[in-house]
């Protein structure tokens, strides 16, 4: 039997937070548990939010809390053509078409129809505009506009053999549920994150994919990917989120506290990590300018 393998895939759009910091521990204490691989993936192919020398800070913030993984480390931006093959596969298959779509013209749509009653919901739920476009239309617009790819949930879901699902680790199955149309190429670069990530997965062999419960809603489109890709299924485990006292998920963008920021108040790696993975649902109690307290118990 193959080593069971996990892997930890940041994203360069910023510093690690100790949000990213209890992730990265969970898959480092399972890795540790199981006698498993851990390997750390580097996921930047959105150039317009990652920049490399946030790149080069989770090497740095992860060796300082003791991660260890193998070299060399897979980074997104170098593969793409892995990608676009994919994405040549999907559309040998007929279960994705190209959408001309604008933000604004969804939006348009979906109150037209009625589907949403107000504005900020839509283009959650793609109207399929562009399903049934015929070919020739298509390939005319294909010449001049820029399109992004959508996959086909209806078609693709009729080359199925089984009802689609994902399993736990205890072996449960779990119903997949995909509600709308994605987007599995964007605009400029022609595929997402949907579908690097599938094909990195089972390019690098993992078993085992450990992730936050906020991912869990994609985890239904990744298998579907997969069955269509003729890739391995992984086994799923998406943990609980580190939340502040007020119940708020912790996350780049509310300003969490950052790694880099409790190794310059002299906060030490392994009192952290305690911190965290002591128990079962851990809060994070401070605000990222309450240095005192910080120091106090974690220094
Ligand atoms: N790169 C993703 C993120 O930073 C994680 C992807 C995954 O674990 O599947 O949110």
């Amino acid at each position: 039997m193959q080593q069971p393998k996990t892997r930890f895939a940041p994203s360069p759009t910023g510093l690690l937070h100790v949000g990213n910091a209890y992730s990265a521990l969970i898959c480092q204490a399972w890795s540790k548990s199981k006698r498993a691989g851990l390997l750390l993936r580097i996921e930047d192919i959105d150039f317009t939010r990652c920049r490399s020398e946030f790149t080069e800070a989770i090497f740095q913030d992860l060796d300082w809390l003791g991660l260890k993984w193998p070299e060399p480390v897979r980074i997104q931006s170098e593969h793409f053509d892995d990608y676009r093959r994919a994405i040549e596969h999907l559309r040998e298959l007929g279960v994705i078409y190209p959408c001309f779509c604008t933000r604004k013209s969804i939006e348009a749509e979906i109150q037209r129809i009625g589907l949403a009653p107000h504005a900020e919901e839509a283009t959650a739920i793609y109207p399929g505009i562009c399903r049934n476009l015929d070919v020739d239309e298509q390939s005319q617009r294909m010449l001049s506009n820029p399109f992004a790819w959508r996959l086909d949930i209806e078609k693709a879901m009729t080359l199925m053999a089984r009802p689609l699902q994902w399993h736990d680790e205890s072996g449960a199955a779990h119903p997949a549920n995909i509600d709308h149309d994605v987007v599995i190429g964007r605009k400029d670069i022609s595929f997402s994150y949907h579908l690097s990530v599938v094909v990195d997965d089972a390019l690098q062999n993992i078993s085992h994919i450990i992730r936050g419960q906020d991912l869990e809603a994609s985890t239904g489109i990744h298998r579907l990917l997969q069955n269509l890709l003729d890739l391995p299924e992984p086994t799923y485990i998406h943990h609980g989120l580190l939340e502040t006292l007020n119940g708020e998920r912790l996350a780049k963008r509310n300003c969490s506290t950052t790694l880099r920021s409790l190794k310059e108040l002299g906060v030490k790696p392994e009192k952290l990590k305690q911190f965290l993975l002591d128990v079962e649902n851990p809060v994070w109690p401070f605000a990222p300018d309450d240095h005192d307290q910080i120091i106090r118990q974690l220094a």
